[in-house]
């Protein structure tokens, strides 16, 4: 992304050659934010409570005896709003990938990182959990800034001690409600009560993904959205300069200069008072005033601690505020572009055609194949058979008894073991058997046949197949 308007501004890009959260010789820089306060932090948090409501309920939610939500990786099993998806499903799945990251694009495009500020987990959990917590434990930046420079005594050790122990038990909860999103809330329930000699897998896991997680939230922070996230270092080709990003009004703030009341002070300085508020509240540490950067998370916060200083020196707030590239150089109001424009189409057929896609899925499919190594068997002189296994896919949560019928050819069916094929409630069953046809009814060497799956007398499904038979191709 181009950084006109910090060179506009009169400034070198000096600031890009290091990170702000690393000094000279390499090493960590560690952030102490100042706690921000304001009329976006205050709705931050309201958005914050609202995403844990929903991160710590939604795994105790059941439809039809099944989790609202579940995603199952090892097993490749996918329940999302109570449907099942299977392997066999992964066409729904890829297109519903494709539909996110038209999506994600789309929206980074117009609305720049609002996601990462606004809902992205590790901004949620980082900023509105584990600082809150630092907060209450260690106070403020200057507080905390204070207790790092001192001595290791005794007052420390208690401090210190009491954060990570609550950053751990944090850390330990989240990791049990984001494995119930992979294994279910009944199989966590099961691996916190029973013996840990049952689900030695299950408490390993366990450890390790709270393990991560205070790695993260206690040491890394920062570090994974500016280092890690491959979101966040996608943004200079996802954005443009009609983006809606954080930005700096460098028209307004320049030239900055430390606050005087005197008339000639306010005429010859910008409305920027170099108060470097909004870098103390920064959870990046960058300034803000040096133009867009990839280590901006979107968060408000500067924006939050600039609206305050305005107040506090008598000018209109707004000097960071929500605004396009464009829009603080040109004077623009956010538009809506072309880009965005095609964006736009591509996502609705996407969701066009997810949404058909989802309402015709069949909720028992199956695949059928004939036996390896087999070619026809003669049943007297009037018949042929063919061999055949069959796959069928259950998603439903019912064991299902399944008899097989031909469609529209004379003929039948005979299971190999004289028994219709069952199929457990969300599992796979098989079974095999011969398809016999008059040899009257044959006229080509492969012919078409449509096989119906029946409950009962309830029709299913339809699979399709071949029959081979003696004959070549007749003209
Ligand atoms: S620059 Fe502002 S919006 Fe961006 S991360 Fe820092 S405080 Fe948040
Ligand atoms: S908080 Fe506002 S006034 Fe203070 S340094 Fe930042 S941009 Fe300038």
């Amino acid at each position: 992304m181009s950084n006109d308007t910090y060179k506009k501004a009169g400034n070198t890009e000096s600031y890009r050659d290091m990170l702000a959260t690393v000094d000279e010789k390499g090493k960590r820089k560690w952030v102490f934010a100042q706690k921000p306060k304001g009329k976006f932090y205050n709705i931050r948090t309201w958005v914050s409570w609202g995403f844990f409501a929903l991160f710590f309920t939604l795994p105790f939610i059941k439809v039809n005896g099944r989790p609202l939500f579940l995603f199952n990786i090892p097993e490749a099993r996918f329940i999302i709003f109570g449907k099942v998806f299977w392997p066999q499903d992964f066409f729904i799945l890829g297109l519903t990938m494709i539909t996110f990251i038209v999506f994600i694009v789309l929206f980074t495009a117009a609305f720049g990182r609002l996601f990462c500020g606004w809902v992205c987990p590790q901004t949620i959990f980082m900023e509105m959990l584990f600082r809150k917590v630092e907060y209450l434990i260690e106070g403020d930046a200057s507080r905390q800034k204070l207790l790092q420079s001192q001595p290791w005594n005794a007052r420390k050790i208690r401090i210190k001690l009491t954060k990570q122990v609550a950053f751990y038990f944090l850390s330990f909860i989240i990791a049990n409600f984001f494995l119930s999103y992979i294994i279910g809330m009944d199989q966590l329930i099961k691996i916190i009560t029973q013996p840990v000699s049952e689900h030695v897998g299950g408490f390993i896991t366990m450890i390790i993904f709270s393990g991560v997680f205070y790695a993260v939230y206690a040491y890394f922070r920062e570090q994974a959205c500016t280092v890690i996230c491959p979101y966040g270092r996608l943004q200079s080709v996802l954005l443009d300069r009609n983006s809606m990003i954080v930005a700096y009004d460098y028209k307004r703030g320049e030239p900055r200069g430390k606050y005087k009341k005197t008339q000639i002070a306010a005429i010859t300085t910008g409305d920027c008072i170099d108060c470097f508020q909004c870098v103390k509240v920064c959870p990046t540490a960058i300034d803000i005033r040096n133009g867009t950067q990839m280590e901006c998370v979107g968060c408000t916060a500067c924006i939050d601690a600039c609206d305050k200083m305005m107040d506090a020196v008598g000018r209109p707030q707004g000097l960071i505020r929500y605004a396009s590239e464009n829009g603080i150089a040109n004077g623009q109001k956010l538009i809506y572009t072309g880009r965005m424009k095609f964006y736009t189409v591509v996502l609705l057929l996407l969701t066009g055609l997810l949404s058909l896609l989802l309402s015709t899925r069949k909720d028992v499919d199956g695949t059928i194949i004939r036996a390896g190594g087999m070619l026809y068997q003669e049943r007297g002189t009037d018949s042929i058979s063919n061999l055949y296994n069959i796959k069928i896919i259950n998603k439903t949560i019912h064991d299902i008894p399944v008899t097989l019928k031909l469609e529209g050819s004379p003929g039948s069916i005979i299971e190999a073991d004289g028994k219709d094929i069952q199929v457990k409630k969300e599992a796979q069953g098989k079974g095999s058997f011969f398809i016999v046809l008059p040899r009257n009814f044959i006229k080509e060497r492969k012919t078409k046949l449509r096989i119906g799956l029946y409950q009962e007398d309830k029709k299913i499904t339809e699979l399709k197949t071949n029959f081979l038979g003696p004959f070549t191709t007749s003209h």
